[in-house]
């Protein structure tokens, strides 16, 4: 008898956080698209595919040390501020890609400064998102970021993302490469009862990081495969009709013991 009545008190609990976390129902097949790094082709082949498709993005972007100046490998901000035209998300990554877990709060809230400053310059929304340059991240890190307003922060960890579990600054993400094509495709099988699937994609193709390279024949069957199977494919920020994230944040305790990188 007291067992029952405590499952009962343990699902009401449940029940209820579950409420005030999501604003509304995590649909089955919904999978957020992420782009790191600001490699050149996410402007020449991943946002024209992306729009044409009707899919939506973020796009974390630095100032990728030391070649981002070369047009050849990187996009320019006259193309940023392009890519946020088109109606993607320009989320942070960092000034000059550091691992913050190595860096005092002074010089993280710099190195988030500077991308925030050259959005505000060029008339594209302040960035509230920010994913972890090389996955490095620790507690401090998370504390920076609640300090600035950030809203979420994307991981690694090859893993769909619960909100109901995860705190909003260790979302999980899988990375695309030209081999895992097999374990991408696993992966979508599981944005479904509540999680989603969020993947981190460089470029396509990647020229100066060819570890993790996307080859853009593989990339578009992927978007065909969103597309004829009936996924929602949206950005970061569009979680935030689902999620509300300072419940989730209220709610959920970081949990750094599991894995957040790729
Ligand atoms: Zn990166």
């Amino acid at each position: 008898m007291r067992s029952t009545i405590l499952l009962i008190a343990a699902f009401l609990i449940t029940s209820f956080s579950q409420a005030q976390i999501l604003k509304k129902p995590i649909p089955d097949k919904l999978v957020v698209l992420t782009f790191d790094d600001a490699p050149a082709s996410q402007y020449s082949i991943v946002a024209p595919l992306l729009k044409e498709f009707g899919f939506g993005g973020t796009f974390f972007v630095c100032e990728f040390q030391p070649n981002y100046a070369d047009s050849t490998l990187y996009m320019n901000w006259r193309q940023i501020q392009e890519i946020d035209r088109m109606g993607f998300e320009i989320a942070n990554h960092t000034h000059t890609h550091a691992n913050v877990s190595k860096l005092s709060q002074a010089e993280f809230n710099q190195q988030l400064g500077y991308i925030e400053q050259k959005c505000d310059s060029l008339g594209v929304p302040t960035p509230t998102n920010f994913a972890y340059p090389g996955y490095g991240l620790n507690t401090d890190a998370l504390e920076y970021l609640e300090a600035k307003n950030y809203v979420f922060a994307r991981a690694g960890g090859s893993r769909a993302y619960d909100p109901l579990s995860d705190h909003p600054y260790l979302i999980p993400s899988w990375a695309t490469d030209e081999k895992n094509k097999v374990e991408i495709m696993k992966a979508f099988e599981q944005a479904k009862e509540g999680k989603i699937v969020v993947l981190t994609i460089h470029g396509v193709p990647d020229i100066e990081h060819p570890w993790v390279n996307t080859p853009p024949e593989l990339f578009k069957e992927y978007l065909e495969y969103l597309k004829e199977n009936g996924f929602t494919v949206i950005s970061l920020k569009d979680l935030e009709e689902y999620i509300d994230v300072k419940e989730a944040k209220r709610l959920i305790k970081p949990d750094l013991s599991k894995k957040l990188s790729n």
